[in-house]
């Protein structure tokens, strides 16, 4: 594993800042849909909402090497008013659905991209009607009386993601560019929990300057050290966003998004060694595409229906027979030669 360049990760967060948005930007949430999920057990559909907030505080200093949602941000904080008229504008195309996700391309619980009191209303828009919801925060943000006062404006299940992504510390601070250490993402993962919230967490597979076998090894180490502190692990092969490290390096020749039978493996064996009762699933962005975790672009849509349905009923099983594909066999040389490598 080699150290990024320190100028490459600042140049290219500094390329895809947006100016301030004007008011008619502000009114407008970044995207929302509805997509499959389980809920206690039973098949659910998920309502989905990226509100447009100022985003990452990270982002802005230097960002991770593989974020590019920067790109969907205000470039200024929303006014509770503005944030009110993007829930408004959204809660027209809600129908019901049990589970409730809200992103906003950073920290929901940053009170600089949503100030406490439209916290509250947004909880407050899904109370009695959801039964779950989640937000999305990095962990100094995660505070007891923070969590507490969210849970108590929903009423329901409170969920938390954080992004803890690896718990090697190497491979956080030097491949993925995150600012807090795993300890502190354990941390908030504690305190998610002592508020009475679920706790939830992403885990990256495959940042940059890791070899393929690096990072199925890293991943899987993130399973099993992480699977204590969490009630769902959600892995997240890397997908190539725009104006981000991973797309430069992409560019050049010098990245490969994750192959999918490297994805397939971390689960099967993460699922042996997660705690009695942790979830694991992966829903990949951009999966069986060139620019997300792929094979040879043929055996993926089985391959992927194989991963979701698997991350669906929590049947590992269904990772036992995959279909075959002779890029099985590559994929295993690849690694084979990537082991022979002399170190960069
Ligand atoms: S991955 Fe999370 S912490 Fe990193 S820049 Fe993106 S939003 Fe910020
Ligand atoms: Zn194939």
């Amino acid at each position: 594993m080699t150290a990024a360049t320190p100028s490459l990760a600042h140049r290219v967060a500094e390329e895809r800042r947006p100016a301030p948005g004007s008011p008619t930007d502000a009114r407008h949430y970044v995207k929302l849909w509805q997509e499959p999920e389980s809920l206690d057990g039973e098949r659910v559909s998920a309502f989905v909402l990226i509100l447009r907030t100022r985003g990452c505080y990270w982002a802005d200093v230097k960002g991770c090497t593989m974020c590019g949602y920067a790109r969907d941000t205000l470039g200024r904080s929303a006014t509770e008013e503005e944030i009110g008229l993007q829930l408004t504008r959204a809660l027209t195309a809600y129908r019901g659905e049990p589970y409730v996700k809200i992103y906003t391309s950073g920290s929901f619980l940053d009170a600089r991209e949503v100030p406490e009191a439209s916290r509250a209303q947004v909880a407050k828009a899904f109370a009695g009607r959801a039964r779950r919801l989640l937000v999305e925060t990095l962990p100094e943000f995660a505070s007891l009386p923070t969590l507490e006062a969210l849970r108590e404006s929903f009423g329901g299940t409170l969920e938390v993601a954080l992004g803890l992504e690896s718990t090697q510390p190497r491979v956080l601070a030097k491949a993925v560019h995150k600012h807090e250490t795993p300890t502190e993402y354990l941390g908030a993962a504690d305190r998610v929990r002592r508020a009475g919230a679920s706790p939830k967490a992403y885990l990256l597979l495959k940042p940059p300057y890791l070899t393929e076998r690096e990072a199925i090894e890293d991943t899987v180490t993130s399973v099993a050290r992480a699977s204590e502190h969490f009630d769902t692990l959600s892995v997240n092969p890397v997908h190539l966003q725009g104006g981000t490290v991973v797309e430069h390096l992409f560019r050049r020749g010098l990245y490969r998004p994750p192959w999918l039978w490297s994805l397939l493996e971390v689960l099967s064996r993460g699922s042996r060694l997660r705690a009695p009762g942790t979830r694991l699933v992966s829903f990949p962005t951009s999966g069986g595409n060139p620019r997300g975790v792929h094979n040879c672009l043929r055996c993926d849509p089985a391959l992927l229906a194989r991963v979701q349905e698997t991350s669906l009923t929590q049947d590992f099983s269904r990772l036992d027979d995959l279909p075959e594909c002779a890029c099985r066999e590559t994929w295993r040389h690849a690694l084979a030669l990537e082991g022979l490598a002399p170190e960069a």
